[in-house]
């Protein structure tokens, strides 16, 4: 019996990217964590439990039978070769390399390319490029920021560990008593678990987050604001926040889901942004979108290298075209123009609108998928890759766009490869076939 405990492991889960990661390996197994959450401990171990995929396989008379790789390979290539407006989606928990790959293979097929962020972030980045972002790194959050801000999220959930470690309650440089040193305010329409650790808690009416933004402005601008209160806060409570926000030596504003995917959308970010702007006349303060997959900020940044946008690439015209709410995903899908769909490294049948989906399901879906999922169950072609972070090295980028190297801990299961090998394999057929056309 061998052991060994892998050290400085990244977890590929979240967007925190913790890289202090101990797993224990037994022949080859993982039987334990150490230092990771319950989130990230589950992504290790599932990676060697029954709902693993590691066979190929292809739909035969409406049962997904085992079949070759190459056999696989060669059906995805026909299906996209033949559709006239292909859609490739997911790339949030891969790596940077396959999703070089895919951009790729997105302009071979003249397809469109889009990530969950289309879905989470994207009004983030919309905003973004409208105003721009006072941005930083987690680690000067941790060693400077004495003014914390969660404004709809609830990392306590969703990001298990990033208050411990990057934002609340560890000891920094310059703040060495750790919480004691900082003031947390939480801003959400829910008492969530985050909430009832905060100094400050502002519960909003759900959809005013615009109007709070505002009224928080005029405050820190010393402007009047009209009536008891905004959005359900009271103004005297608006006006205690602000004063502590432009008092701050190294405030930080986190935003999630919350801000981007209630009404106002890209224009809360914007906001947002404004408002952190407008602090800097004051104090020092950033802002910084909490991402949720841990490689979803890496497919913005690869694909803005490559073809100037960050999501929902259209190649139709042989060029990218980029234009959210007419180039993205389900709004694609709910104009029925896609024809063909190859998913990767996601799960959008237990996301995405149910109109979205009961088209999907009448399409040729090719699903790049290491477990039994809702998609792999519509799907008509299966590959079963390696799990980045686990059983593959990589490049990811955490949510304040630090590049961090994945590493390898265990031996994937035989015939599985990584995405981006299967990607490869897809685009040298895709090139054969369109040679012989
Ligand atoms: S906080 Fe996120 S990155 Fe860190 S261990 Fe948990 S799931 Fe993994």
């Amino acid at each position: 019996m061998s052991q060994e405990v892998v050290t400085d492991v990244v977890c590929p889960f979240c967007g925190s990217l913790c890289d202090d990661g101990e797993i224990v390996v037994e022949d080859g197994k993982i039987i334990e964590t150490r230092n990771l959450c319950t989130i990230g401990t589950t992504k290790f171990l599932s990676s060697q439990n029954g709902h693993r995929i590691t066979k190929p396989m292809i739909r035969e008379k409406g049962e997904l039978k085992e079949t070759t790789f190459e056999k696989a390979i060669k059906k995805a290539a026909e299906i996209l070769i033949k559709a006239e407006r292909p859609l490739l989606y997911g790339w949030a928990s891969t790596e940077c390399d396959a999703q070089r790959v895919g951009i790729e293979l997105a302009e071979e097929l003249n397809a469109v390319i889009d990530d969950t962020a289309s879905v989470c972030h994207g009004p983030s980045t919309i905003a973004k490029q409208e105003v721009g972002l006072p941005a930083c790194t987690l680690g000067q959050v941790k060693n400077r920021a004495d003014v914390i801000v969660y404004w709809g999220s609830n990392p306590a959930h969703a990001h298990p560990r990033h208050m411990a470690r990057y934002t609340t309650f560890i000891r920094g440089f310059f703040r060495e008593q750790g919480k004691q040193d900082r003031t947390l305010i939480v801003i959400d329409p829910r008492n969530t678990d985050t909430a009832k650790l905060a100094d400050h808690f502002l519960q909003l009416k759900p959809g005013y987050d615009y109007e709070l933004f505002d009224a928080l402005r005029a405050a820190v601008k010393g402007q009047p604001i009209r009536g008891e209160e905004v959005g359900g806060v009271p103004v005297s409570k608006i006006q205690e926040v602000a004063d502590i926000m432009k008092k701050a030596g190294f405030g930080v504003i986190f935003f999630g889901l919350g801000l981007t995917m209630s009404r106002g959308k890209h224009r809360n970010v914007e906001n947002a942004i404004k408002l952190t702007i407008d602090l800097n006349k004051y104090a020092k303060f950033v802002i910084m979108a909490m991402r949720g997959h841990y490689n979803v900020a890496g497919f913005s940044l690869v694909a803005g290298w490559q073809t100037g946008y960050p999501f929902g690439i259209d190649f139709q015209r042989g060029y990218p075209y980029y234009n959210p709410g007419e180039t993205t995903s389900n709004d694609i899908l709910q104009r029925e123009e896609a024809d063909a769909v190859l998913v990767i490294a996601s799960d959008p049948v237990s996301h995405f609108p149910a109109s979205s989906i009961s088209y999907m399901a009448k399409l040729p879906v090719i699903a790049i998928e290491p477990h039994v999922t809702p998609t792999t169950e519509i799907a008509s072609v299966v590959l079963p890759p390696t799990i980045a972070g686990v059983e593959d090295e990589g490049t990811a980028y955490r949510m304040d766009h630090v590049p961090i190297r994945l590493r390898k801990v265990i031996d994937p299961p035989p015939g599985c490869l990584p995405d981006r090998k299967i990607l490869e394999a897809i685009l040298e057929e895709v090139r054969k076939l369109k040679s012989k056309a």
